[in-house]
């Protein structure tokens, strides 16, 4: 988000600089172009990736194309008077583009022709339903970008699809009817575009119950490489609309997004006719009533509810309290709770004022206390009545760190060893919590005593005896005892997306 809307900007202020049009010999125009799709069209074909290469053969060729295709230009693939007209054009209007979100490190299929295999069909549409509303949903993507995709029955497809209820096979559980409907994984080898269906839902063809179609477009968006768009009309909104689906295209803005990634498909010298398309259950109202625009806000990236689902999702801090779960972000703080469902975002100063931004958190369930760090200084919070303990907040000092910590990156109490960790930059230190006072032998780095995560940790917490390091938007689920990684995660995975 804040690259698009620092490109923009820059378009902003370069623009006026570029000579009359007049004036502009076509090396200009070359450099002109070249800077502007630089600047706007990185994801396509600009990168130096050789596997980039792959699917964007030619690498500024294509980007002119989305670049085109964005503004509604003849798809020449060349630098056209036109073109080069809506480049100079000094016009903000194209932070529209940053509506739709890629994920981090921007996954995606390097092969034109995707497989895809559904393994497990649901209780509520019949085998040939399935069949062919999975089809017409990839379809949505083929007509608009280069790939291919194939339904195969049997063997490992590049995408498996099953529809399952409850624990299914991986690390996020369905959660019955409604909640959760459904969920995809980025781009990749192994598990990467699989597509899983909660069966709890009543999946339809039509607008009663969940409807199948608009519900596996958005996922194979996510199996395709897409996050979730901020563009309220966006299939690719995180939450779930039913509007009809006769003739249903992909959006605008899911159509950038996913050109963006693999650019567009150029028509075919030939076209063959399409097969009609299938008839759904029921008749439905069309056309859609246009939507109203979104507010602008005037900082989205830092609120911490529209980061809720993204998979680039990054904490400042967690902790267990009392069997919940708490994840600090930027003065906020989301709640799983294993009493009531769902998940609460909070702003801490609001339940603990004094502190605004938790860089660290953790909890000592013997003590039935927990910690809270800002800066230098951390307050200790009775857990049972969430009340500050007198006394707070103390110095990081008085841990026994060194006085040159300026903030903590993450703390965990381990209740296996009644050692809490506390994490800065690459170096960790080890304090007794029964003698009260800082192991000696520390700092150590990281690396050398738990292989596997990586060299820095931003949140960390325990959870039914597993320990949970985030770095970034990953985690590593750690067993402590056999200091072996269990598996790695994605943070936005405790919080009920899909
Ligand atoms: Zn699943
Ligand atoms: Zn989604």
């Amino acid at each position: 988000m804040v690259l698009v809307l620092l490109a923009c900007l820059t378009l902003c202020s370069t623009a006026p600089t570029v000579a009359p049009e007049t004036d502009a010999l076509p090396e200009d125009e070359d450099t002109l172009a070249e800077n502007y799709l630089s600047h706007f069209y990185t994801d396509v074909g600009i990168s130096n990736s050789p596997t980039v290469r792959n699917i964007a053969r030619t690498t500024f060729n294509d980007s002119l194309k989305a670049m085109q295709s964005f503004f509604g230009l003849e798809v020449t693939g060349t630098l056209d008077n036109e073109t080069i007209e809506v480049m100079k054009a000094p016009r903000c209007g194209v932070s529209d583009i940053s509506r739709y979100a890629h994920f981090y490190g921007r996954p995606r299929w390097e092969k034109r022709q995707i497989t895809y295999r559904i393994t497990k069909y649901g209780r509520h549409l019949s085998k040939s339903e399935v069949d062919a509303t999975i089809a017409k949903a990839f379809q949505l993507y083929s007509d608009v970008i280069p790939l291919d995709f194939k339904q195969i029955d049997s063997g490992t497809a590049d995408i498996m699809i099953l529809f399952g209820r409850r624990d299914h096979g991986d690390f996020y559980p369905f959660d019955g009817a409604s909640g959760v409907l459904a969920h995809a994984n980025a781009p990749g080898r192994g598990q990467g575009g699989d597509t899983h269906f909660d069966d709890d839902e009543t999946w339809t063809l039509t607008q009663r119950g969940v409807n199948l179609l608009l519900v596996a477009a958005h996922e194979f968006g996510h199996a395709l490489g897409l996050d979730h768009s901020r563009d309220r009309r966006a299939l690719m909104f995180p939450t779930y609309t039913y509007s009809p689906t006769t003739g249903y295209k992909l959006p605008a803005d899911d159509r950038r997004g996913v050109q963006a990634l693999y650019g567009s498909r150029t028509p075919e010298p030939d076209p063959k006719p399409k097969p009609a398309p299938r008839p759904t259950a029921a008749p439905e109202p069309r056309p859609t009533e246009p939507e109203p625009e979104e507010p602008t806000q005037p900082d989205p990236g830092r609120n911490p509810r529209d980061e809720q689902c993204s998979r680039d999702l990054v904490f400042d801090a967690a902790t267990s309290v009392r069997g919940d779960l708490l994840f600090f972000k930027n003065g906020y703080y989301w709640k799983k709770s294993t009493a009531a469902q769902g998940i609460r975002l909070s702003k801490v100063s609001a339940r603990w004022p004094q502190i605004n931004v938790v860089d660290a958190a953790y909890e000592v369930p013997d003590k039935d206390v927990f910690y809270l760090f800002e800066g230098r200084q951390y307050w200790g919070i009775r857990a049972y009545t969430n009340t500050k303990l007198s006394g707070y907040p103390k110095p990081l000092t008085n841990l026994g760190l060194p006085s040159n910590v300026k903030k903590l990156d993450a703390a965990v109490f381990v209740k296996s060893t009644g050692k809490t960790l506390f994490f800065v930059d690459s170096k960790y230190w080890s304090y007794d919590e029964r003698s009260n006072q800082m192991d000696s032998g520390y700092p150590r780095y990281i690396s050398w005593d738990f292989p596997g995560i990586s060299c820095r940790v931003d949140a960390a917490f325990e959870n039914f005896g597993y320990l949970y390091f985030s770095d970034g938007p990953r985690q590593t689920e750690y067993n402590y005892a056999s200091k072996t990684v269990n598996r790695v995660l994605l943070n936005y995975g405790w919080l009920n997306c899909y």
